[in-house]
């Protein structure tokens, strides 16, 4: 194996954590980007691509060779709306953690057989960076980090992304040499979207981190600064991508609209110029309903965006005050009113409605799905997940303790009506029902 890390002296004390910029410091070696398997009760891809890990690999290129193995990917199986694929899933044993709830748990991805048949024939990398997601899908991340071992027992193993950023001590033990901390900027101008070859959908962040601070919202951690790109290289990311074939386009912004005037109507007007309708436009994040007035609400008609997405989170003003006052009920009734005057259906305007936040009554979140229904947007229900490091994480841990060791408890779909015991799982089942059927 190529001894780089003598070359790069931040490398050589064989601190367990290393920093982005450390990483940013490589030279002349063999580096395999590796999404891993999800491990959970569900998984969608709702245009998901590990969007940290291929801006780093897209800023390594050019001093590295560089690789990328995505097992959601690698497990597509068959198409979806809007160029999303379906992932592979097979049933497996539930962690002890879960034994308890009553609900099929899978892996989606590759099965070790294929995976080894597919990496064998790859070159031996110096360096594997293993990049992680949700804190409770860390059992996917164990066993492609064991399986890489077996395969590579040569490469350095390095751990990054959100689980990692997030529980960092719990991320030290699952069997990577190195565990990035803290999160950068990307120093990348976009993410190496042609290592998959020809793609569906690309994906984009105009912006980085949320103005906000909501009690029970990551942004603010994993990016401490809001910054919003300059309007050219947003451009140049999508440019990019729909070159290499991409004809859908989701953005992972937390706060597209904020700024509206000054950045995203001169996109929309590029983008419209550019593609005059060829890229549909998706914002699975939710959008800033303060921010959809009826010039908004035409702007993104008039520019293909598709699925729309938009937070209330709720009308309780208790809760309201933990999502930072974002909404008020008549703005809410207002942007769904302008986006229905822009030619969207009821189920354009999917409506995003936590449950399950630590002393929330179920009464309130009744009342706000039928409040969207009222106001003719289809509700969704967002179940609480306790993030570590959030105000509302302490709050649910305090109750909770085993919170803090254990990160499969924070799973969203089963925190609240299995282990917080807010909510029981028939009035789960009840709050779901409504959202699916406007209640007589
Ligand atoms: S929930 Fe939304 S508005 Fe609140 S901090 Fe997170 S991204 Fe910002």
């Amino acid at each position: 194996m190529t001894n780089f890390f003598v070359r790069t002296n931040k490398f050589a004390g064989g601190a367990a954590f290393v920093t982005q910029d450390d990483m940013l410091s490589l030279r002349g070696a063999c580096v395999l980007g590796v999404n891993p398997p999800v491990r959970d009760f569900a998984f969608m891809d709702l245009w998901s691509k590990p969007l940290g890990l291929l801006y780093l690999l897209q800023s390594l290129r050019a001093e590295n060779s560089v690789a990328l193995f995505d097992c959601v990917w690698e497990a597509r199986e068959g198409l979806k709306s809007y160029g999303r694929q379906k992932t592979a899933k097979r049933e497996i044993e539930k962690p002890e953690a879960y034994t308890a709830v009553r609900r099929r748990y899978f892996h989606f991805g590759p099965s070790r057989g294929e995976i080894v048949g597919k990496l064998a024939r790859m070159e031996t990398p110096d360096l594997i960076l293993v990049t992680s997601a949700m804190t409770y899908w860390y059992p996917g991340v164990k066993w492609i980090i064991e399986l890489l071992r077996e395969i590579f027992p040569e490469s350095e193993i390095i751990l990054g992304g959100v689980y990692a950023s997030l529980c960092p001590a719990h991320a030290a033990r699952l069997g990577a040499a190195r565990v990035v901390r803290g999160r950068a900027e990307p120093a990348a101008p976009y993410p190496a979207m042609d290592l998959y070859g020809a793609i569906n959908y690309g994906v984009s962040m105009t912006s980085f981190g949320c103005p906000f601070s909501c009690g029970y919202c990551a942004s603010g951690i994993l990016w401490p600064r809001y910054r919003r790109r300059p309007l050219a290289e947003a451009l140049a990311e999508i440019d990019y991508q729909a070159a290499l074939g991409a004809r859908d386009v989701a953005f992972y912004d937390d706060a597209l609209l904020l700024g509206k005037e000054e950045f995203f109507y001169p996109l929309c007007r590029e983008l419209t110029a550019r593609y005059g309708g060829a890229l549909r436009l998706h914002t699975p994040n939710g959008l800033h309903v303060r921010q959809i007035d009826g010039r908004c609400a035409q702007t993104l008609a008039e520019s293909n965006f598709k699925t729309i997405r938009l937070s209330l989170e709720s009308i309780d003003p208790k809760i309201a005050r933990e999502s930072s006052g974002k909404v008020a009920r008549e703005e809410y009734a207002a942007a769904v009113r302008n986006l229905r005057a822009a030619g969207y259906a009821p189920e354009d305007c999917e409506t995003y409605i936590l449950a399950g936040l630590p002393g929330q009554n179920i009464q309130s979140v009744k009342d706000t799905i039928n409040f969207v229904w009222d106001n003719g947007g289809v509700p969704k229900l967002a179940e609480f997940s306790p993030i570590p490091g959030t105000p509302l994480f302490e709050a649910a841990a305090r109750k909770l303790p085993a919170l803090r060791t254990e990160p499969l408890l924070q799973n969203n779909s089963v925190y609240c009506s299995y282990f917080s015991k807010d909510i029981t799982p028939a009035e789960l089942q009840e709050l779901k029902d409504m959202t699916k059927r406007r209640a007589q």
